[in-house]
Formats: structure tokens, sequence, C-alpha cells
């Protein structure tokens, strides 16, 4: 054979590899960014997808439950582009409020509980772009796939936090505070690339739903409300099948982004605590601790 026929031979079968690696979703990094409390936008070049976005950052001590809450709309359109879908743990507003204005703006889907979606109503967002789930579901769309389960709240006021108030008919813009009733927890396992993502928004889970998971990454709540949940660390880990990166979420405390000194803070009372517990578990995983707004790119 003729070199030149071999060489041919050779290109064809390079390109048709790297076809079949980026139709699998290989070489295609992940980025991950931080966008505080229980924040993410996770993306790739095709697709992006956000986790319980909270970027306006209301004084939380002040508002009262009468009081109309907005989004920071300035902040948002800074910080957030194209957006595909979102995916909502839950109705509180440092989850949810700005779920609203994001959907309306992007076009996005939007994940979550009839309480979650019923609140974004509000917003008058097409009905195409809602979809609402109970937890049990495994959802394939275009290029990601959500498998969704039922999951718990943190365990607040020194476990007497309970709250079963859901919202039933859709809700009017503008919104209250009160507004924001939990209606319900989720977890996600969000598929993407060839990347298994799982995103908690709370700091507890049901045992039998995580059981057997196995993610690349897991974005692990962190918060000091995991103090009250039984051997919350190894539980988490064990179950998850020790994810190869955990990202610590829900740490800081609702501070804007400029407040630096603030989320510092955070970083040491409250994930650096973590970070020694999940070593002390394994030293196969490795724990990123994420500042706010900056990219991680997993490759
Ligand atoms: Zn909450």
């Amino acid at each position: 054979m003729k070199i030149a026929t071999i060489l041919s031979r050779y290109l064809i079968l390079v390109l048709i590899l790297s076809i079949s690696n980026l139709a699998s979703g290989q070489n295609k990094p992940l980025n991950l960014k931080y966008l505080g409390v229980a924040g993410w936008e996770i993306s790739n070049d095709s697709t992006v997808v956000l986790i319980d976005p909270y970027i306006s950052r209301p004084n939380l001590s002040e508002l009262k439950k009468s009081d109309v809450v907005f989004s920071d709309s300035l902040m948002i359109d800074k910080v957030i582009g194209k957006v595909d879908f979102i995916l909502v743990t839950h109705s509180h507003l440092d989850h949810l409020l700005d779920v609203g204005y994001i959907a309306k703006k992007t076009g996005a889907k939007v994940i979550g509980t009839q309480t979650s979606i019923n609140i974004i109503r509000a917003y008058n967002i097409d009905e195409d772009q809602l979809y609402i789930v109970a937890g049990g579901e495994d959802y394939q769309f275009k290029n990601i796939s959500v498998k969704v389960m039922p999951s718990l709240h943190s365990a607040l006021r020194g476990k007497h936090f309970f709250d079963d108030r859901t919202h039933d008919e859709p809700l009017t813009y503008p919104l209250k505070d009160g507004d924001f009733v939990m209606g319900g927890s989720l977890m996600f396992l969000l598929r993407i690339g060839n990347s298994e993502v799982l995103a908690m928004g709370s700091m507890n889970f049901i045992e039998n739903e995580i059981k057997g998971l196995s993610p690349d990454i897991l974005l692990a709540g962190v918060n000091g409300s995991r103090y009250e949940i039984y051997n919350y660390s190894e539980r988490l880990l064990k179950l998850t099948n020790y994810p190869k990166i955990i990202l610590p979420t829900h740490w800081d405390r609702y501070e804007p982004y400029d407040d630096v000194e603030a989320h510092e803070k955070a970083r040491r009372d409250k994930v650096e605590p973590f970070v020694k517990e999940v070593y002390e578990i394994s030293t196969e995983v490795q724990v990123i601790v994420p500042v706010h707004l900056k990219t991680i790119t997993i490759k």
C-alpha cells in the first residue's frame, strides 16, 4: 500500500474517532460557576443549566413577609447570559426569587415543584417552558437528561423547622416575601456531556433516593444545619459512591457579591471544616472550593 493511501486511511480514522468523541460528549469541558447560596451555572459548549440561581441580594434581615420583593434585573443581566434550563430544588426566596425574571428573559425551561412553578407564573411565562415535577421523574431533554429525586429541607431551627404550605394556584405579580413557602424539596442528577452532576439545594437528603448513584461531581450542601443530621458527610459520600469532585454549596450568608470579606469568613467558618471532614473520610475525592462568579472548568 502506498504511503499516501495509508496516510489518508489514517486521517479518515482520526476524523471518525473525533466525530464519535464529539457525539458522545467527550472532549467537552464542563464549566461550573458558583452564583452563591445554592446557585450554579453549569454549562458546556451547547447547553447552559442553572440550579437555584439567586443573584439579587435583598437584605433578608429587613424583609417582612408582607413586603413586595423584586429581582435585581441589572445585576442579573450582568451575570446571566443564555440559559437553556433552570432546575429549582424548592421555593424559598433564596432559591426561587430570580427564576421568574430569568425564565421570562431567556426563554429557559424551568423544572420544579408545583409550588415553584405556580409562584413564577406571576411572570406570565410561556407554559411550554414550565415543567412541574414531583420527584421520581427521569426526563430526557435535548442535550441533557435530569433525574429528579424527592428530598428533604435542612433541619433548620434545631430540627423544629416544618413547612407543608404549597401553592395550588398561580400567583400574581408582584410577589411578596411571604409567597416563597418551601413547597416540598427536590434533588437533581443532571447528565450533561459525559458528566453526571448531583445537585443539592439543602443540607439534607433521603437515603434511599440517592443510594447507588455515582455522580462525577457532587454539589454538597455544607451550611451549619448539616450538623443536625446524623453522620452527614460520611453518609452522603458513601451513598453517592465517593464522587471524584465535590463542590461545597449553600455556604455563603446571602451577602452581595462584592462583600468579599463576608464570603471569606463564611469560607473559613463553614467550608474549611467540611473540607477537613471530607478528607478524613476519603483521600480519593477532590474538594474544590468555589469562588463567587468564577468558573471552574472540568476537562
Ligand atoms: Zn430553603
